[in-house]
């Protein structure tokens, strides 16, 4: 491992961060304007893909890297849906979080999470009917029976478990103590303010599947797949998020991963490059199920490829081929070349799917290090740490 002094050698640190705006807060949102909603996905596609542009206010400034937090409101036919269950009309006036008064209709619709549901609502409910509680619901209480409530839970909604457990929820109010807030999602910014000076924009996959017996829609990909035309008001904020940031040496190579909607940050990094003329080299691995349907911002890449922004292209789609080829799989292909980039000084960029993709990644950069210096694995773990604590190594995963 000749060449590790590279990555030992004194970092580059990451680009300083913009002053933020903190006028708005998932608190107190910005009421921004949908000024672009198109899908990116083809027809053919399993996946629906969205390109989500939001007007800024003058003096909102972000970073390439940060996340735009979107406060989403539940369906109309959802809120309508469980209001006829429980038997109320809607108007009834409850407290919500802050002890402000509104309307049950209003709080369903804003305030509570009536979607996927979760085992503390299990808790809470059955909490409501004390000693009458029916077998069923007792069934899923406790720590003994944790895994049966978590197999309860998934796929099911609100509405599942007071159809199954009814008449236990007399009290509007009572559903302030059952359901969870309805909670702001984070999206990885798609921009960059030197390209966009007053947009965000975000790559959004609108989360959809059958469970049950129902057709569920995740409740802020869903509002901004089916809700949020070109015109629409949305609350939005801004996330600071210092982890993940281009280096300050803005002629250190970069080498990103971001298969699926972690391409996001990906395209905010190269429009930042772009825009203010970063001479550093650029290499972009993306991955999608089909390269006919899936392949999110296509045209922009090709065309970075052919301007030389892109330094290296490369793309892995899994159901393209008879063998499923994923992003791990074009690292370790291009061994020689990841290893030659890390000793060059690249920053390495993972960002997406936390519950596979980062793990098989990092399994890829680990060999292709291993490879390169002819070393063990164990070698290749520290030259790996060494990166980590250079801030070499950047993950945004989720
Ligand atoms: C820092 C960060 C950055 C992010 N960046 C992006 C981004 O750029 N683009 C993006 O699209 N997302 C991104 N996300 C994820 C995003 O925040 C949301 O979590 C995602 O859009 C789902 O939210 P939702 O409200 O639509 O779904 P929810 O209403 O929260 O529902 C999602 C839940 O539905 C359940 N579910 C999903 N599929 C099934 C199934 N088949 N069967 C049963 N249950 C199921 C699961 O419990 C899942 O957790 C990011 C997250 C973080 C933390």
């Amino acid at each position: 491992m000749s060449e590790t002094a590279t990555a030992t050698s004194t970092p580059t640190k990451p680009a300083a961060a913009k002053i933020h705006d903190t006028k708005y807060t998932r608190n107190q949102p910005y009421s921004s304007k949908v000024l672009v909603n198109d899908r990116l996905t083809g027809p053919e596609s399993e996946k629906e893909t969205i390109h989500i542009e939001l007007a800024l206010e003058e003096g909102m400034a972000y970073t390439p890297g940060d996340a735009v937090g979107i406060l989403p409101t539940n369906r109309d036919a959802a809120v309508e849906a469980v209001l006829q269950v429980l038997g109320f009309s809607g108007t009834e006036r409850v407290l919500d979080h802050y002890k402000v008064e509104i309307s049950l209709e209003e709080a369903l619709r804003t305030r509570l999470g009536i979607g996927k549901l979760a085992r503390g609502s299990v808790t809470q409910l059955a909490k409501l009917c004390g000693e009458n509680c029916p077998e069923g619901l007792k069934a899923l209480l406790g720590q003994e029976n944790k895994a049966q409530a978590e197999e309860y839970v998934w796929g099911r909604e609100f509405i599942d478990l007071v159809k199954e457990f009814p008449g236990i929820v007399t009290e509007p109010q009572q559903l302030f103590n059952i359901l969870q807030r309805l909670t702001p999602r984070m999206y990885s910014i798609a921009s960059s303010q030197a390209a966009h000076s007053d947009q965000v924009h975000t790559t959004v996959r609108v989360v959809r599947y059958t469970a049950h017996g129902a057709d569920r829609q995740g409740i802020a990909s869903g509002h901004l797949g089916e809700r949020a035309p070109v015109g629409a008001e949305m609350p939005i904020f801004l996330h600071e998020n210092n982890a993940f940031r281009l280096p300050e040496d803005t002629s250190a190579p970069v080498i990103m991963i971001g298969p699926g909607t972690g391409i996001a940050p990906f395209r905010a990094f190269l429009e930042e490059r772009q825009a203010t003329g970063q001479k550093g080299e650029n290499w972009l691995i993306f991955g999608e199920q089909r390269s006919v349907s899936d392949y999110l911002y296509k045209e922009q890449f090709l065309s970075m490829e052919k301007d030389g922004l892109l330094t290296k292209l490369s793309t892995a789609f899994s159901r393209d081929t008879h063998k499923k080829v994923y992003v791990q799989d074009r690292m370790q292909e291009n061994a020689a070349e990841v290893y030659a980039w890390l000793e060059r000084g690249a920053y390495f960029y993972v960002c997406g799917d936390a519950s596979r993709m980062a793990k098989d990644v990092e399994t890829a950069l680990l060999d292709c290090i291993a490879k390169g210096c002819n070393g063990t694995l164990e070698h290749a773990a520290e030259y790996l740490a060494c990166m980590k604590k250079n801030k070499r190594y950047q993950r945004d995963v989720y």
